[in-house]
């Protein structure tokens, strides 16, 4: 976050001149955070900085990325995965390099829309390649232009150049496209892009086109696969869908993917779960890839035909309705609760009205765009600041939000004490492993929780009643549990359905 910039501003300007904007708007507008979603602000850093981030936190833990390392072919059997990796280091010759046959356990392919791995596993990725709607993408140091915009000039039927302000100093990431651009001459040679560049933004003497660090030529394909893996081998990211860059939800979804195997892969690796749970990996992501292949293609299209709201990213595009209601994994007891009441009311009402009859299907809708905002197992769970610390003692009365307690590495269970007997609950958690579970008492008002004799890792004052509101608004269901990926897996009245959401998760060591 300290590294990014803010989306900029985008400007599209009048031709033939290349000067004056012809229109400006806002990307994103500019959102006050709330208790729930402190962070409701896209911003944006260039992957190479991003994959530097990622590797110096991997570091930390004592594992390197080792680049230059290309793996070739793989064989698996029930117990592991064989693979023959060729040590390239940073040599260029492709006949270099040294042999490195190794034995894993498990595999995920993030190797990318041309990667080996969703190849030799024989999955299908089926779509389309869109050959005509060509672009030649990079990065271009530009002197004489704002670093605060977007800047856009010319036409997608003739010759379209944007330069987006990145967050290097005089940067620019740069798309060239339209229908009167020779893709495959300009992609190969820097001074005739350069040539393109000052022809095509009014030919202005202010503007230095200067070093281009990378470029590419990139044709859209929109594909996906039809599953994310066979026996102990995944596909994650690109490598398991492609499509249009619009809207800006590849990476984004490349992490979720790797986010939702990674937990549960974690808890089989650490005989915690069967394999069975990694089933629900592919139940879960592939109705989000196929809404956002739908929405970055709708996008698309919107870009070609110069419609601004191509490039505005509103509410669904935020991803933070990204859900899995309809998972097998998941447990609503207050849905279970609403649904009871609503056909006793139904029932009641029957003699009065004629039938119209209600699918009680949770109905699939995996960007969220259709739910009224009432929290359900399945959806991402909100943060809620204004909490105080009771306890540990070593915290007491610091001010602390639930985002900094939710952690990839556990389950946390809130607890909220004046709608459940916190100590049956607790009772009930003793008996989960200890290392993947984090328990949290949340009291209001006047409730009395001791704070020497409770055995939960927090006990937590909802001072401004944002955790009650957003967690339990109609006061049904105290207890909800927030998987470690950060969706909520349980919500439940009490220990029983609790139980029964930890059953389908710890199934290797639980039984009861
Ligand atoms: C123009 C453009 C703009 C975009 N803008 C955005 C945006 O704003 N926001 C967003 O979220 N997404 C954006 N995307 C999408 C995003 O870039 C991709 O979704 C993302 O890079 C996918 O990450 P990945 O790790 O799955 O695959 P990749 O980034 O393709 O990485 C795959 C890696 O695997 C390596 N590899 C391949 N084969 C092998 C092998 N056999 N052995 C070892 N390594 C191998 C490759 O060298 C590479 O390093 C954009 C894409 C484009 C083209």
């Amino acid at each position: 976050m300290k590294r990014a910039i803010l989306t900029p501003t985008v400007r599209l300007y009048k031709m033939p001149e290349g000067r004056e904007a012809a229109h400006e708007f806002e990307m994103s507008p500019q959102r006050n955070p709330t208790p729930t979603n402190p962070f409701l602000n896209p911003v944006m850093l260039g992957q190479d900085k991003l994959e530097k981030i990622f590797h110096s936190a991997l570091a930390k833990y004592g594992c390197s990325v080792e680049l230059g390392t290309e793996l070739q072919s793989f064989e698996q059997t029930s117990y592991s995965v064989k693979v023959k990796l060729i040590k390239r280091g940073f040599s260029q010759d492709p006949s270099s390099g040294e042999l490195e046959e190794s034995v894993f356990d498990w595999m995920i392919g993030t190797d990318g829309a041309r990667g080996v791995v969703r190849k030799q596993l024989g999955l299908t990725f089926l779509g389309e390649t869109r050959n005509v709607e060509n672009f030649i993408v990079g990065d271009i140091y530009v002197d004489g232009l704002s670093q605060k915009h977007w800047h856009m000039w010319g036409e997608a039927s003739d010759v379209l150049i944007s330069l987006r302000a990145t967050e290097t100093p005089g940067l620019f990431n740069f798309v060239v496209g339209g229908k009167n651009i020779n893709h495959p001459i300009l992609s190969n040679n820097e001074d005739l892009l350069r040539k393109c560049f000052v022809e095509n933004t009014g030919q202005r003497p202010d503007l230095k086109f200067g070093d281009i660090p990378w470029m590419s030529h990139y044709t859209p394909n929109i594909r996906m696969v039809d599953k994310f893996g066979v026996g102990r081998v995944y596909v994650a990211g690109d490598s398991a869908h492609v499509h249009s860059p619009t809207g800006g939800q590849g990476m984004n979804t490349g992490i979720q993917d790797s986010f939702n195997l990674a937990w549960k892969l974690a808890l089989v690796v650490k005989g915690f779960s069967a394999p069975s749970l990694l089933d629900s990996y592919n139940e879960e992501r592939i109705p989000v890839i196929a809404e956002m292949i739908s929405q970055t293609t709708k996008l698309l299209k919107k870009a070609l035909d110069k419609d601004e709201a191509a490039l505005q990213t509103d509410g669904n595009l935020f991803q933070l309705g990204v859900n899995y209601r309809w998972s097998s994994i998941v447990v609503d007891e207050r849905k279970a609760i609403e649904a009871e009441r609503e056909a006793e009311e139904d029932s009641y009402l029957e003699d009065f009205q004629f039938d119209d009859e209600e699918d009680d299907e949770e109905k699939l809708d995996s960007y969220g765009i259709g739910h009224d905002g009432r929290l359900r197992a399945g959806d991402r769970a909100p943060d809620s600041s204004g909490l105080k610390v009771c306890s540990p003692l070593r915290l007491a009365k610091q001010a602390c939000q639930l985002f900094q307690i939710f952690a990839s590495s556990h389950h946390t269970i809130l607890i909220f004490s004046d709608l459940v007997d916190f100590r049956d609950v607790l009772r009930v958690c003793s008996l989960y492993p200890k290392e993947a579970i984090c328990t949290v008492v949340i009291t209001r008002g006047k409730k009395h929780v001791p704070l020497d004799t409770t055995p939960a890792d927090f006990i937590l004052d909802d001072r401004d009643g944002h955790a009650h509101a957003s967690y339990c608004p109609t006061g049904v269901c105290g207890v909800v549990v927030v998987r470690p990926d950060g969706v909520v897996g349980a919500i439940a009245k009490g220990p029983s359905w609790m139980n029964r959401y930890f059953r389908g998760i710890f199934t290797a060591k639980l039984t009861n």
